[in-house]
C-alpha cells in the first residue's frame, strides 16, 4: 500500500452500565473490531477506545435498591468487561468510564464554550414530582390509565394498547412507579441547547449531506434525518434540547448552577471523547507511533473520527453530538462519519437488555464455544445496511461447518499433511510465483532472484486459480472498507471453492504414489498451500486468533494486507499441520439455544405495584394462620455476596448469603430461569433462615429466598428498601 498512514479514531456506542453486556453488544463490537483490523492490516495508525455510561437515574434507583453506591455498582458491572472483549478478541486499546475527571473536565468544558456562544438559556419546565421519593421522575418511572382507550398502567408517552402517544401529564390516575405515589406537578428551571437556532439548523443541514470529504450517511439514516430536519424551505422541526436534570441526580454537575446535573445523553457522546484523552493521558497512543498530546491529534485535520452505533441511537449521534462538537469549536471536530447497524434478533426476536432475550455472550463462553465461529457468523451476515440480522441457529452451524471447516481449513489440512510427509515441510523450490507475477501484476514472491522454468499443465490450472484469487483483491478490500462484510465473505468462500477445485483436479494424494512425480507433487501443493496463505489474510480482520496460528504453522511474519497477494517464498519451510478450528457438535449449539430460552423468560408487561391492582393478585388458596404461626418463620435480610451456575442443574442458581452471621449460608434457588448470576450479586433479599437444611443432588441448601410468580412466566426476587442490612429481621 502505497497510500499515506491514515490516523483514525473509532468509537462503538457506550453500553449503559447497569448491567453485562448482551449480544446485541457483542455484535456491534465485533463489526467495529473487524474494520478497525482491516485498517491495521494496512499499517493505519487506528485509536479504538470504548468507555461504561454510568449516569443517570436508572443507575442511581438501581444501585439505590441493592443498598450500594452507584460507583460500586459501575464498579462491579465493569468488572465483567474483559472476560467479554477478551473472550471474543475484541481488541479495545482503551476502556474507561464516563463517571471520570476526564468526562467531567470535557463535559463541562463543552458546556462553558456553547454557553459563551449564547446557546444554552433556562426555562421553567413543569414535571411530574414524586412526594414520598422527594424526586423529579423521568417518564419511564410514570404509568397510569391511557387517556384515549382507558387501558391501566401504561408509560408516561406511549398505550401499549392503542398505540397512540402522549405526555405523561394526559395519563388519568398517574402513579409513580417507584412508590405507587401519586405524583404532583412542580415547576423547576431545566438549561437547554439551542438545537433550533438557525446557525445550528443551517449546520447541521449541510453536515447530514457530506459529513467529511467522500463521506455521506447511510441513506436509510439520511431519510431519517430528513424528517426530523423538515424541508429546508419549510418552518423547522428541531426542538431545543433539555439537557439539566434536578438533584438527587448521578451525574456531572453543572458549573455554576447548583444541584443541577447534566443529562445522561449530554455527558455520554463526551465520553468517547473522555476515554481518548483517557488513553493518550496514559501514554498508550505512543505503540502507533502517536507522539502529540490529547487536544492535538484531536484537532488535527488529519485525524479521522468514526462511530460505530445502533439505529436506536442516530438522533444522538447524527444532531446533538455534532451540532455540540461543531459549536464548541475547538480542539473539538465533528465526527468523518458515524456507521449505524441494525438490531440482532434471535429467531426474529429481538435481543434487548430491559427484556433479558437473547443468547447470552457470558454463557456462550461459558458452554467453550470458539469466539471466531460468532465472529465468522457476524461478518457473514453484515452488510452496511441499516438492517436487523438474524441469528439463526441452523444457518450458524451450517456457515460454520460448511464454510469454515469444509471449505478453507480443508485446503491446509489435505496439503500441508502431504507436504510434511513427503517433504519434511520443505516447498517447492520452482519459483512459480514469477509466472504469475509477470502475467497478473501485481504478484510479488518472496525471493530475489528470478531463475528458468518451465510452465507445464499443473501450472496453468495454478496461474487459473491464482487470476481469481487475484481478481477478487480489489473487490475483497473494498467490501471491508464499506463494511459489506457478508459480501467478503461470500467473495473469500467464493475463492476457497477455486482452490478446493484446483486440489480435487490435480489430485495430489494420487501423485503422492509415484516417485517420477514428486516436483509436480510438491509444486501443487506448494501452490495450494500459498493460496491458503492469501486466504488467510483475507479472513484475518474476522478470525484473528485461528490467523496466528496459520501464520505460526507457515512461519510467516504477522500477516498485512499485502499478504493478500503474495505468495510464500520458494523452498520455505513450514510447521507439520496443526488443529485450526473445530466443527461444531450441533449439541452445543442446542445447549446454547437453551441458553436463550432460560434468560428468555419474558417479564408479564411490567407488574404494578400491588397496592395498585387487586385484580392481578389471586385469592390465597391457603388456609387462615394465626400472627404466632407467622412468629415461626425466621426471616432475615441476605445481602447475596456470590451467586453462580450449578453444573448439570436447570432450574437451580447457587446462591451464597451474608445475614449478618459471621459465617455465610449457601441457598439453592430455583430461578436461574430469571437471573444472571452476576447481576445477584451485592443484592439485598430477604430469606427464611430457620428453614431445616436440605441435602441436594448439589449440596446442602441452609434456607429460602422469596420471590414472587403468578401463572405467567416470570420469577421476581424481592427486595427489601434502601437502608436495610443484612441480619435485619423481617416481620
Ligand atoms: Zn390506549
Amino acid at each position: 500500500m502505497s497510500a499515506p498512514r491514515r490516523k483514525l479514531f473509532v468509537t462503538t456506542a457506550l453500553p449503559y452500565a447497569n448491567g453485562p453486556f448482551h449480544i446485541g453488544h457483542i455484535m456491534e463490537y465485533i463489526q467495529a473490531d473487524i474494520w478497525v483490523r482491516f485498517q491495521r492490516m494496512q499499517d493505519h495508525a487506528v485509536h479504538f477506545v470504548g468507555a461504561d455510561d454510568t449516569h443517570g437515574a436508572p443507575i442511581m434507583l438501581k444501585a439505590e435498591a441493592e443498598g450500594v453506591t452507584p460507583q460500586q455498582l459501575v464498579a462491579r458491572i465493569a468488572a465483567t468487561r474483559k472476560k467479554h472483549l477478551d473472550g471474543f478478541h475484541i481488541r479495545f486499546d482503551h476502556w474507561h468510564s464516563t463517571d471520570s475527571p476526564e468526562n467531567v473536565e470535557l463535559s463541562q468544558d463543552i458546556y462553558r464554550k456553547l454557553k459563551a456562544q449564547g446557546l444554552i438559556y433556562a426555562k421553567p419546565v413543569e414535571q411530574f414530582y414524586d412526594p414520598v421519593k422527594a424526586m423529579f421522575l423521568p417518564d419511564r418511572y410514570i404509568k397510569g390509565t391511557c387517556p384515549k382507550c382507558g387501558t391501566k398502567d401504561q408509560y408516561g408517552d406511549a398505550c401499549e394498547n392503542c398505540s397512540s402517544t402522549y405526555a405523561p401529564t394526559d395519563l388519568v390516575d398517574p402513579y409513580s412507579t417507584l412508590t405507587g405515589a401519586k405524583p404532583e406537578l412542580r415547576k423547576s428551571e431545566h438549561l437547554f441547547f439551542r438545537l433550533s437556532d438557525p446557525a445550528i439548523v443551517a449546520f447541521l443541514r449541510g453536515w447530514t449531506k457530506q459529513p467529511a470529504p467522500g463521506q455521506t450517511l447511510q441513506p436509510e439514516v439520511l431519510n431519517k434525518i430528513h424528517e426530523w430536519l423538515g424541508d429546508a424551505d419549510g418552518a423547522d422541526k428541531l426542538t431545543d434540547w433539555d439537557i439539566s436534570r434536578d438533584a438527587p441526580y448521578f451525574g456531572i454537575p453543572i458549573p455554576d448552577e447548583p444541584g443541577k446535573y447534566f443529562y445522561v445523553w449530554l455527558d455520554a457522546p463526551v465520553g468517547y471523547l473522555a476515554s481518548l484523552k483517557s488513553y493518550f493521558d496514559s501514554g498508550k497512543a505512543k505503540a502507533y507511533g502517536e507522539q502529540r498530546p490529547f487536544a492535538e491529534f484531536l484537532s488535527a485535520p488529519d485525524t479521522e473520527q468514526f462511530h460505530f452505533i445502533g439505529k436506536d441511537i442516530v438522533y444522538f449521534h447524527t444532531l446533538f453530538w455534532p451540532a455540540m462538537l461543531k459549536f464548541a469549536g475547538a480542539p473539538y471536530k465533528v465526527p468523518t462519519n458515524v456507521f449505524v447497524h441494525g438490531f440482532l434478533t434471535a429467531l426474529g426476536e429481538k435481543m434487548s437488555k430491559s427484556r433479558g432475550t437473547g443468547i447470552s455472550p457470558d454463557y456462550y463462553l461459558d458452554l467453550g464455544l470458539d469466539p471466531e465461529w460468532l465472529r465468522y457468523y457476524i461478518a457473514a451476515k453484515l452488510n452496511d445496511r441499516v438492517e436487523d440480522i438474524d441469528f439463526n441457529p441452523d444457518d450458524f452451524v451450517a456457515r460454520v461447518n460448511s464454510d469454515l471447516i469444509g471449505k478453507y481449513v480443508n485446503i491446509a489440512s489435505r496439503l500441508i499433511a502431504i507436504i510434511d510427509r513427503e517433504f519434511d515441510g520443505q516447498l517447492a523450490a520452482e519459483p512459480f510465483g514469477r509466472f504469475y507475477s509477470a502475467k497478473f501484476g501485481p504478484l510479488e514472491p518472496q525471493e530475489k532472484e528470478p531463475r528458468e522454468w518451465t510452465i507445464g499443465e499443473e501450472d496453468r490450472a495454478a496461474a487459473n486459480c491464482l487470476a481469481a484469487i487475484l481478481g477478487l483483491n480489489r473487490e475483497i478490500f473494498g467490501a471491508y472498507q464499506q463494511r459489506e462484510f457478508g459480501k467478503a465473505m461470500r467473495s473469500i468462500m467464493f475463492l476457497a471453492d477455486q482452490i478446493n477445485e484446483y486440489v480435487d483436479q490435480a489430485r495430489p494424494w494420487v501423485l503422492a504414489r509415484d516417485p517420477e512425480r514428486r516436483i509436480e507433487l510438491q509444486r501443487i501443493c506448494s501452490f495450494g498451500i500459498s493460496a491458503f496463505k492469501i486466504l488467510s489474510a483475507y479472513l484475518k480482520p474476522v478470525l484473528p486468533a485461528l490467523a496466528e496460528r496459520v501464520e505460526m504453522m507457515l512461519q510467516i511474519a504477522p500477516m498485512s494486507w499485502n499478504d493478500t497477494r503474495t505468495i510464500l517464498a520458494s523452498s520455505h519451510k513450514i510447521q507439520r499441520y496443526k488443529h485450526l478450528m473445530s466443527r461444531i457438535d450441533p449439541k452445543q449449539i442446542d445447549a446454547l439455544i437453551e441458553g436463550p430460552k432460560i434468560a428468555a423468560t419474558k417479564p408479564s408487561p411490567v407488574a404494578p405495584p400491588a397496592a395498585f391492582d387487586s385484580a392481578a393478585t389471586p385469592a390465597p388458596a391457603v388456609p387462615t394462620i394465626s400472627i404466632d404461626d407467622f412468629g415461626k418463620l425466621d426471616l432475615r435480610i441476605g445481602r447475596i455476596v456470590n451467586a453462580e451456575q450449578v453444573d448439570g442443574a436447570d432450574k437451580l442458581l447457587k446462591l451464597t448469603l451474608d445475614i449478618g452471621e459471621g459465617r455465610n449460608r449457601t441457598v439453592f434457588a430455583g430461578i436461574k430461569s430469571a437471573y444472571l448470576p452476576e447481576d445477584l450479586i451485592g443484592r439485598l433479599t430477604p430469606m427464611v433462615a430457620n428453614l431445616a437444611p436440605r441435602k441436594m443432588k448439589f449440596g446442602l441448601s441452609e434456607g429460602m429466598v422469596l420471590a414472587a410468580s403468578g401463572e405467567g412466566p416470570g420469577i421476581f426476587l424481592l427486595a427489601p428498601d434502601a437502608g436495610a442490612l443484612p441480619g435485619m429481621r423481617v416481620k
